[in-house]
């Protein structure tokens, strides 16, 4: 099945990708391959995951052509200042076999971001990575780029600093992180808003309410999730999955609409939910 697109700024983007987070070695090159087999056109994958080598590898062997396939990196966190931008992500093009990028993003902001229990040590300015971030598109090495983890208030400045647009800002985004303010603010100012761990690392998995609505469908909690993220306006979806079943799982959810009402229902913030699934995911926290 193939996945629908979103489309901002004239781009159109798969709905559902797949995260790369923690696939390592060949779990990592045997998921990627099994997605591409599966229909996937969206890989999202980090200088930090390590995982760069085996992501090209899978998308060599695969028969998707290059052009139909959007590909993100993001910069590692030792890898902000102007000529390490260039350095790096050049570097990442080696390890992907793929003379560009379809979306570069800076992975955090250099203050430590809330929720999370990662100590950064303190980067350059915001300009300029995103002046470097600027010459890789002119060069042609990068077709957009984008940002992660950055609130309204960062994300305002980056669209500012930017000559390029800033395509999209990768966030943490589920049932109990509904993000309503960051995506109001993308959606006006045609930002694209990724949703990473829209499965909260798999704490919905159990979700009694996700369990309910999904039977009136025949949909598991995941593909309710999935769903979820995914019907609103402006957003696209990159769960991570290993299993051949789950990869199938999460592409699988094109078939179904969520009524206004289950989308309000399924919407419950909660910032105990969120650092439950975030502790129920493995520590510890490697990026
Ligand atoms: P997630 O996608 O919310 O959840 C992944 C977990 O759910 C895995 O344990 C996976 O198990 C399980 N799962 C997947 N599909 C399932 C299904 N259909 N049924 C049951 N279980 C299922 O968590 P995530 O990896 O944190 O987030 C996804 C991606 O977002 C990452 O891989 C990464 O690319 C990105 N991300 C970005 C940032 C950032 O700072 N920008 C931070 C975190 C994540 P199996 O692997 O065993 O299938």
């Amino acid at each position: 099945m193939m996945a629908e697109s979103v489309s901002v700024g004239g781009v159109d983007v798969p709905a559902v990708g797949l995260g790369t987070w923690r696939l390592r070695g060949d779990d990592c090159r045997r998921a990627v391959e099994t997605a591409l087999g599966l229909g996937y056109r969206h890989v999202d994958t980090a200088q930090a995951y390590g995982n760069e080598r085996q992501v090209g590898a899978a998308i060599e062997s695969s028969a998707v052509e290059r052009d139909d396939l959007f590909l993100t990196t993001k910069l590692d966190g030792s890898a902000r200042r102007h000529d390490a931008v260039g350095r790096s992500v050049r570097k990442s093009l080696d390890r992907l076999g793929t003379d560009y990028l379809d979306c570069l993003l800076i992975h955090w902001p250099n203050d430590k971001p809330p929720f999370s229990p990662v100590r950064l040590p303190g980067g350059p300015p915001l300009a300029e990575t995103l002046d470097a971030m600027n010459e890789l598109v002119e060069a042609g090495l990068v077709r957009n780029i984008g940002v992660s983890n950055f609130d309204v208030r960062l994300l305002d400045a980056a669209r500012r600093l930017s000559d390029a647009p800033i395509f999209t800002n990768q966030v943490q985004f589920h049932p109990y992180w509904d993000q309503r303010r960051l995506l109001s603010y993308c959606r006006r100012n045609d930002v694209l808003l990724t949703a990473y761990s829209p499965l909260c690392h798999g704490g919905v998995l159990d979700d009694d309410m996700l369990g309910r609505i999904g039977r009136r469908y025949d949909k598991t909690p995941a593909q309710v999730a999935i769903r979820w993220a995914i019907q609103h306006e402006g957003v696209c979806a990159i769960p991570k999955a290993t299993s051949r079943g789950h990869l199938a799982a999460n592409i699988d959810v094109f078939d179904f609409e969520l009524t206004e009402a289950e989308m309000e229902r399924i919407r419950r913030p909660s910032k105990l939910r969120t650092l439950a699934g975030f502790a129920r995911s493995r520590l510890p926290f490697d990026v």
